[in-house]
């Protein structure tokens, strides 16, 4: 506790996620993980997520990654982000989300876009200018904020093209691009998206110095990093993947396991998920903290 951000983050720093959405956790955890910085998200800890009450997208994450800081004590990371679209005056903006109705349809969404842009603007070509935006917020528990955008100018088309991504995707062209968001093979999205922008500023301000000392970590067993995957995991796919990610890594350190037979490996395996108090956390994560705590004693970090 009492964490500030002169302090800056270090290896092994738990960050709060401040957000309720696994999507959105392990997106982060992916990118503080090689770190050896450890995510957990507002849902976890049981942090109720505030109404998006602010009218500008800084201030809505600021709201959010303070809340979920003040609410546990940590550092905590918080993002919203949307589309805006210039001849509408910025709109939909911070009520990207909103503007898909209850039922979260998109293509109802990308409808009122597309109406709104007929009747105010027409659809001459090359289509309105628009833009996606992403504002990440770092807070610490002593009140201090760090903001952090990313955009990512284009146009918009009518209609929407492509079953990929998410949300507007399949209305949207980057400048320099052909294809729509939604027709992009995902990686290629985000090899340039706005919120890896978002993310690029943040790792350059508040991660870069510790690169250092998480490639000393990779050299062993970087332990910090795989209980951080263990610990965001929720679904067979990941459990699969981080499953993998234990074998190269045990097989890459000469931890063939050889001071444990696989059937006292198997035992200590179980003991551990019969002593796991019981949670809300999803079955599978309980499985790949157990495969991991039971496979020996790594080198910490
Ligand atoms: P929030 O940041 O979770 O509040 O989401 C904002 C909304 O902006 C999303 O529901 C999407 O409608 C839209 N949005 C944000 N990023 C993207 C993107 O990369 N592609 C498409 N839509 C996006």
């Amino acid at each position: 506790m009492g964490l500030s951000v002169t302090d800056k983050l270090k290896a092994g720093t738990r960050i709060v996620v401040a957000s309720h959405n696994p999507g959105k956790v392990w997106e982060i955890n992916q990118l503080i993980a090689p770190y050896g910085l450890d995510a957990i998200s507002a849902g976890d800890l049981g942090l109720i997520e505030p109404e998006e009450t602010e009218p500008t997208f800084a201030g809505n994450a600021k709201l959010k990654a303070v809340a979920a800081s003040q609410g546990s004590g940590l550092p905590a990371l918080a993002d919203d982000s949307g589309l805006e679209v210039e001849c509408l005056g910025g709109a939909p903006g911070i009520y990207s989300a909103r503007w898909a109705g209850p039922g979260k349809d998109f293509a109802v969404a990308m409808r009122k876009v597309g109406e709104e842009i007929t009747a105010r603007h027409g659809w001459a070509a090359p289509g309105p200018r628009a833009n996606f935006i992403s504002v990440l917020c770092l807070a610490w528990p002593d009140g201090e904020t760090q903001i952090f955008t990313g955009k990512v100018f284009g146009h918009l088309v009518w209609p929407p093209r492509g079953g990929n991504g998410f949300g507007y995707d399949p209305m949207f062209v980057a400048d320099g691009e052909t294809q729509t968001y939604g027709e992009m093979e995902p990686a290629q999205k985000y090899a340039n998206s706005h919120r890896t922008r978002a993310f690029a500023a943040f790792k350059a301000q508040c991660l870069d110095h510790i690169e250092q000392r998480a490639q000393v970590a990779v050299a062993g067993r970087d332990i910090v990093a795989l209980r951080a995957a263990a610990a965001s995991l929720s679904t067979q796919t990941e459990a699969a993947q981080f499953i993998a990610r234990l074998g190269t890594d045990v097989s890459k350190n000469g931890q063939d396991l050889g001071h444990l037979s696989l059937d006292a490996y198997l035992t200590a395996v179980a003991a551990r998920l019969e002593a796991t108090t019981s949670s809300d956390a999803p079955a599978w994560r309980k499985v790949a903290q157990a495969l991991l705590e039971a496979s020996g004693k790594p080198t910490t970090s």
